[in-house]
């Protein structure tokens, strides 16, 4: 039976919205706890980007060492040779393609310059120069694709599939679809294809998780894998799009979703750190109603729900809080604290680390670590967790390359083709 697998794209749609962002320590993170809770790949971000170039080269070298289990970290570049070659240079080995499908967005973003068959042949020789390069797995986004003739999608999803790419990427860029017209899409492209599909929703009318949901179900009752895009807590473009949670606790415990079958084991009790982690690094709280992890999601105050959930909690909760790793209390000290980070010495930064449990071999090698945790901590802006600490401590050369900042888009244009300072220990 075809399954349902999850591509968180927090790393990439994300943190390219307006007024989100993360650091490319918490991005990093971000990758360590999605490879915790299970999810299949995690688009970690732009491999053809300048200033994503230390990140990359770091999360790819832990990803070599298992740092981050069997998750695959993937790379989004447009469909474009270019593109594909600068994310092949630095050592992706698993690619999203995207090309608009839509006639609207070939009239009104393309101008004319690119038709249906121009953007076709655009997408297959960028999937061919990702095949060449060595490139493992390649999938191909079909932006628009809720708003693209389905014939016309359909022929560029053959194409895709001809040239060697793995899965279809069903792009609702605007949330222009509905459950019941992306159930038939989906079932129509599914049918005529015969390609896994990636149902991609955002959240403009409020539809996305419903979107997401019976696309997946489309895509599995046509007898392909889904691979539910989705970021966490649904933060993306505009209204967002599809959260992670949602998504996965409706193919757990909707009704009408028995007998559809999850690709990976998941484990739940990393949702409520992943959750709250991503909203603390973005700055934004986690609003009081959010699924499964917001302060209300198991909060009872009126009368008959109050009796009802005392006398069994299954009267008004469809799963329990302790699934989620939802602590029952979070405590903060309030008398001396010692703290670690920018402006720290070695003092603190070993008395923190004791209490995490993780001594050294020598000062310089607490130093050295002491370093990293000061640069962590200056671009964070926020102070450094027990996780946070503990990782950098666990991979000091791959972290160093992470935060490895230096502009050098002028220097490459000047005909030097890697940065000038060079990573450590990618
Ligand atoms: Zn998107």
């Amino acid at each position: 039976m075809a399954r349902i697998h999850f591509i968180d794209v927090t790393n990439r749609d994300g943190v390219q919205t307006s007024r989100i962002k993360l650091s490319k320590f918490q991005k990093t993170m971000v990758n360590w706890y999605l490879s915790q809770l299970g999810v299949f790949q995690s688009e970690f971000g732009f491999p053809f980007s300048d200033h994503e170039y230390h990140y990359v080269q770091g999360n790819l070298a832990l990803k070599a060492k298992g740092a981050f289990g069997t998750m695959v970290l993937e790379g989004w570049v447009r469909a474009l040779q270019g593109d594909v070659e600068r994310a092949v240079a630095v050592g992706c080995t698993d690619l999203n393609l995207s090309m608009s499908t839509s006639d609207l967005m070939l009239h009104l973003k393309f101008r004319g310059k690119l038709d249906r068959t121009a953007v076709t042949r655009e997408m297959t020789d960028a999937v061919q120069a990702a095949k060449a390069g060595g490139v493992r797995t390649v999938g191909v986004n079909a932006e628009d694709a809720s708003r693209t003739d389905i014939e016309q999608l359909i022929e560029f999803a053959l194409a895709a599939k001809e040239a060697g790419a793995v899965r279809l990427r069903y792009c609702d860029t605007l949330g222009f679809d509905s459950p019941r017209t992306i159930y038939d899409r989906i079932t129509r492209l599914a049918e005529a294809v015969r390609l896994p599909i990636e149902p991609h929703c955002h959240d403009d009318l409020g539809m996305a998780n419903a979107n997401s949901v019976f696309a997946a179900q489309a895509a599995v009752d046509a007898g392909v894998d889904a691979y539910i895009n989705a970021t966490v807590n649904g933060n993306g473009e505009r209204a967002g799009q599809a959260d992670l949670l949602s998504c996965i606790l409706a193919i757990k415990y909707a009704n009408g979703l028995q007998g559809y079958e999850l690709g990976e084991q998941l484990d739940l009790s990393w949702a409520w750190k992943l959750g709250n982690y991503v909203a603390r690094s973005y700055g934004l709280p986690v609003p009081i109603r959010q699924v499964g992890i917001g302060a209300n999601a198991f909060a009872h105050e009126s009368g008959i729900h109050a009796d009802g959930a005392l006398k069994d909690r299954h009267n008004y909760e469809l799963y329990d809080y302790e699934l989620l790793g939802r602590p029952e209390t979070e405590e903060t000290p309030t008398g001396r604290v010692i703290t670690t980070g920018e402006y720290g010495g070695l003092a603190g930064f070993k008395y923190v680390y004791e209490r995490l449990g993780i001594t050294f071999e020598s000062n310089a090698q607490a130093a050295s670590v002491l370093e990293l945790v000061q640069v962590a901590n200056g671009h964070n802006q926020k102070p450094l967790l027990p996780d946070e600490l503990r990782f950098i401590a666990a991979h000091p050369d791959e972290v160093r390359t992470i935060l490895t900042t230096s502009p050098w888009r002028s220097q490459r244009t000047a005909g030097n083709e890697q940065p000038a300072v060079a990573a450590g220990g990618a």
